[in-house]
């Protein structure tokens, strides 16, 4: 627990994607002594490899509330930060005639509107006489007005030059491992050349750890004797010369999205629903994706690419992390006294970053002065406490209509 007479609690953020350099900028805001850690470069995993879809379309109160709070905050960083651009576009999802899911779709946005969601149900006529979609397969859509996109990487770039503004000391290439110091919680980095102890590693304590390190969770947390339920898998992602110039689109029943690009249009999914090793997957995009994409596009757009071939520029995959309920785990870690956790965005981490960074930033310092009591700022549904950590469970991507549509 922080000293009050000691001005500035001192807190280590471990991991520099979205969510770490988020969380570091807000703690440092909040006046805390942040230094922030990545074991390679900022942004360089997850974050860096994502297609930067931001939305607000969610069917439950939680999600909902911590969606709109993301928007609010990147188009206030659309304004504010140097470097970074929110580019407002609407989003739609979309379901074909025949998938059972086309049901749900109605119900599911009556409840993102009872949460003041700006979403609207759009019959298929009404929606190709707004964007240049293909709708004739349509049986449902709908149009969620507060969304954008942007460039992940300038995210992290922008963040990370606001974190350095607010005091944070950057630490790159320092893959760090918890330890346990006298009065708190530590991180173990390797020291730098020429001032390495007899092992190569160096302690250092402090008030706070905030683990936000993405596909590395698990093991992160399991080398400090903590085990957590955050799986790993890959996803996929292209860029293509077409030109396209309308909303996001997730075609619901193809499991693929489309959104327009600086240099043509940016398509992606491609869930592999198995787990990866974050050390060892493969980066590069596999043929079927690219084969099922292009024929996605070819249904979906007003104007389709002509032949058989796609013009592809670049294809990659990387990973998201899924959970048992597909909530994330943000909070305190049980059994680690001072460490805290942020991890398993179920594919959804980089639009729900300024929110959780935020919201991490105010429970640390909360937790760490005692102040908790009624007003204990964690949110309950993302308590990492709820599970074992040994429970199985099928990795199911994360923005199908069944699953936003759970309660
Ligand atoms: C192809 C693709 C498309 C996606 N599209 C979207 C999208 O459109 N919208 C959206 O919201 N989300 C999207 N996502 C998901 C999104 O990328 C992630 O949810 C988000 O980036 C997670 O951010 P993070 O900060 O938790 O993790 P990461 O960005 O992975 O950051 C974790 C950091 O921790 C560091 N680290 C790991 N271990 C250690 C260690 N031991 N010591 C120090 N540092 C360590 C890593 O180097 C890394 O920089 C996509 C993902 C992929 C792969």
């Amino acid at each position: 627990m922080i000293d009050h007479d000691d001005p500035a609690p001192t807190v280590a953020v471990v991991g520099g994607g979205a969510v770490g350099v988020t969380a570091a900028a807000d703690l440092a805001a909040r006046g805390a002594t942040v230094t922030l850690y990545d074991r390679g470069d900022l942004g360089a995993e997850s974050s860096g490899r994502a297609a930067g879809v931001l939305y607000d379309a969610y069917a439950e109160d939680v999600d909902a509330a911590i969606a709109a709070r993301s928007m609010e905050r990147f188009r206030a960083f659309g304004r504010s930060l140097p470097g970074f651009e929110f580019t407002p576009c609407p989003y739609v999802i979309a379901v074909r005639e025949g998938d059972a899911d086309a049901d749900a779709v109605p119900a599911m946005v009556d409840r993102m509107r009872a949460h003041g969601r700006a979403v609207t149900l759009v019959d298929p006529e009404t929606l190709a006489d707004r964007f240049p979609i293909a709708a004739d397969d349509l049986a449902v859509a709908a149009v969620a007005a507060n969304a954008g996109l942007c460039d992940p990487g300038s995210y992290v770039a922008a963040v990370a030059a606001r974190a350095r503004r607010e005091g944070v000391a950057v630490v790159t290439d320092a893959p760090v491992s918890l330890s346990r110091g006298d009065d708190g919680p530590a991180v173990r980095t390797r020291a730098p050349n020429g001032s390495r102890d007899a092992s190569g590693r160096r302690d250092r304590e402090f008030d706070a750890v905030v683990v936000a390190v993405g596909a590395h969770t698990a093991p992160v947390l399991a080398d400090a004797g903590v085990d957590v339920p955050v799986i790993p898998y890959r996803v996929q992602a292209l860029v293509s010369s077409l030109a396209y110039d309308g909303p996001t689109v997730y075609d619901a029943t193809a499991g693929v999205y489309l959104r327009p690009h600086p240099t043509g249009l940016l398509a992606g999914d491609g869930t592999e629903p198995v787990a990866a090793d974050p050390d060892a997957y493969d980066r590069t995009a596999d043929d079927w994706f690219v084969d099922s994409t292009s024929a996605t596009l070819r249904d979906r757009l007003a104007d389709p690419p002509v032949g058989d071939g796609l013009p592809v520029g670049r294809a990659w995959a990387g990973l998201c992390t899924a959970t048992p309920d597909g909530d994330p785990l943000v909070g305190p870690v049980a059994d680690l006294d001072g460490v805290f956790v942020a991890a398993g965005w179920q594919g959804h981490g980089l639009m729900r970053a300024p929110a959780i960074g935020e919201h991490v930033a105010d429970g640390v310092l909360a937790s760490l002065s005692g102040d908790r009591g009624s007003d204990d700022p964690w949110i309950d549904a993302f308590d990492p406490g709820r599970f074992d950590g040994d429970e199985t469970f099928e990795i199911a991507e994360g923005m199908t209509v069944e699953r936003r549509d759970e309660a």
